[in-house]
């Protein structure tokens, strides 16, 4: 559909490197054969290169060039707190930068080594996925203690065993962890009110170079300001997320959903605001445009779509939805047919909400095939309030169109709205365009240096959920305030004096001496 839309055919794919051709840097980190084995070390060439880059478009790109000229020295898997402690104080006392690495799944840079070879003496990737257990589950509170390193699918099969769910699914769900969702404030599921990771964190562990910092296991509480919030968003800059207390629930049983159609993005978008202002919280409430809504083939006649789901458990969510029809029915939608959890047969299966979330789900794996065809085939996101939502959406649009016609010659960008807010939506942008062979990342930096700066000159944030890591930093300290930056930063000179936590994340890097990023 994508290459047919841009009216281009698809040159052959590459093939991806094989380990044994990539050139690798020296593994400049040595440990004694004991610690090497009780921190789990590696410095396999696979183990290392695996770990090289997180998963954005420009990190396939680069990875299928063979680029790994920022692999860390050491891969550690360390398999309990003990370990990871000892891997931060090896790292403090050497001078080693420390990236904490859950699945991988950042899209941002947030586990590159970017710039730190020319820095540091040692780079040292601290994989968490051996610690990976459901330690503890309080059915009284419905909360559940986890370790970090756990991915999403087993986190899931550990509490449906117990008939409950985090009900936490970011696209990424299958390849990322707990840790990684914490230390960047993922999005999930749920499309309004209990968007993100945050709402369901009851407390969490961070180990850092000063020390442990726990938070206390509240429901809420008014004390100042709240330690957790610090932790939340971290992205491995102040430490290394050991474990949390999760808020969980039981496995909902009834599900009501339909697909209404619109003329237009901002016809759907104004029923979407109206439905998030009437206080009915969806589960979905996802909004696509018409070339979204063609790419997933949701909708193939030219309209935008919305997909709205509510979920239950133990009372019937049907007149919840019938409301939220209504709603949408007023602001010029045209609903499709309502299911139910109970009819789900085959018409569902046909539905565009279906057809939708099938491409959802395989997107990541579609993604990284046309990227060996040579297609530029990458997202970016945002949030704004409503009422810079239309100013935003066509400015971003025409700047990211603009640029990609400059760079690729065309491209074919769409829309849709992720999550929705009483306040406010956060818009999220594909762009798909042709590559040219060997130009792809600058090509891709041209883009997304366009949508940047538009995103931040029509009132939105530099990211709703993809993170801040090494792609983001200046744009998040554009939009705070300058006392805001060194209050950070002088949180983390407390947590991690010698600036080892995955420096460059989220903060910055100050210019080497030389120049160098
Ligand atoms: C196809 C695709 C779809 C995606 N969809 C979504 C989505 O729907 N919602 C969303 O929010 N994000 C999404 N993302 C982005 C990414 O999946 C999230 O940022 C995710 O939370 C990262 O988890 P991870 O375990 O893979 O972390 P990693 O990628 O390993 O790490 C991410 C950051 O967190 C730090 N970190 C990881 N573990 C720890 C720890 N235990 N302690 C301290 N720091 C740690 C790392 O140092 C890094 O800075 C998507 C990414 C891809 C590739």
């Amino acid at each position: 559909m994508a290459s047919a839309m841009l009216e281009v055919g698809l040159p052959a794919p590459v093939d991806p490197p094989r380990v044994e051709d990539l050139r690798l840097p020296a593994a400049r980190v040595r440990l004694p054969e004991a610690q090497a084995e009780r921190l789990g070390a590696s410095v396999d060439a696979g183990v290392r290169a695996a770990h090289t880059y997180g998963k954005a478009y420009r990190d396939v790109a680069r990875a299928l060039a063979g680029d790994v000229g920022a692999a860390p020295d050491v891969v550690l898997f360390p398999s309990d707190e003990a370990g990871v402690r000892e891997a931060l104080e090896l790292c403090a006392e050497r001078g080693f930068a420390a990236i904490p690495y859950g699945g991988g799944s950042s899209v941002t840079g947030g586990v590159e080594a970017r710039g730190l070879r020319e820095r540091f003496p040692g780079v040292v990737t601290i994989d968490l996925t051996r610690m990976a257990r459901v330690l503890e589950i309080d059915r009284t509170s419905l909360a559940a203690r986890v370790e970090a390193g756990i991915l999403g699918p087993a986190l899931e099969a550990a509490l449906r065993r117990e008939g409950l769910t985090l009900r936490h699914f970011p696209q990424s769900f299958e390849f990322s962890t707990l840790g990684g969702w914490l230390a960047t404030r993922a999005a999930g599921h749920f499309a309004t009110l209990e968007t993100r990771i945050d709402e369901q964190t009851e407390s969490l562990r961070l180990l850092t170079p000063a020390g442990p910092l726990e938070t206390r296991r509240l429901p809420s509480s008014g004390a100042g300001p709240d330690p957790k919030r610090l932790v939340l968003g971290s992205e491995g800059a102040f430490g290394v997320i050991t474990e949390a207390w999760i808020r969980v629930r039981p496995r909902p049983d009834a599900r009501a959903s339909a697909d209404v159609f619109f003329a237009d993005f901002l016809a759907g978008a104004r029923a979407a605001r109206a439905i998030a202002q009437a206080g009915l919280h969806p589960s979905n409430c996802r909004l696509l445009d018409p070339t979204e809504a063609m790419l997933s083939g949701a909708c193939l006649d030219g309209r935008a779509v919305l997909l709205l789901a509510f979920e239950a458990s133990g009372h019937d969510p049907a007149g919840l939805l019938a409301r939220a029809i209504e709603i949408a029915r007023e602001a010029g939608g045209e609903p499709g047919k309502t299911r139910t959890k109970a009819s789900a047969g085959p018409s569902e299966k046909d539905g565009a909400s279906e057809r939708w979330k099938r491409l959802f789900l395989d997107a990541p794996y579609l993604r990284d095939h046309l990227a060996r065809h040579g297609l530029i085939v990458e997202t970016f996101e945002t949030a704004c309030t409503w009422d810079r939502l239309e100013g935003l959406v066509s400015e971003v649009a025409r700047a990211v169109a603009e640029a990609a016609r400059r760079e690729c010659g065309r491209a074919v960008t769409g829309c849709r709205l992720t999550h929705v807010y009483p306040d406010g939506a956060a818009p999220y942008f594909t762009v798909v365009a042709p590559g040219r062979r060997g130009d792809e990342v600058r090509q891709w930096d041209a883009i997304k240096a366009a949508s940047v700066e538009a995103i931040l000159a029509a009132g939105g944030t530099v990211t709703h959920h993809h993170a801040v890591g090494r792609d983001h930093g200046a744009g998040y300290i554009a939009e705070q305030s300058t006392l805001f930056d060194e209050v950070l930063r002088n949180a983390k000179h407390s947590l991690d004096p010698r600036g080892v936590m995955n420096p460059g994340a989220l903060l910055p890097l100050p210019p080497s001496p030389e120049g160098r990023p």
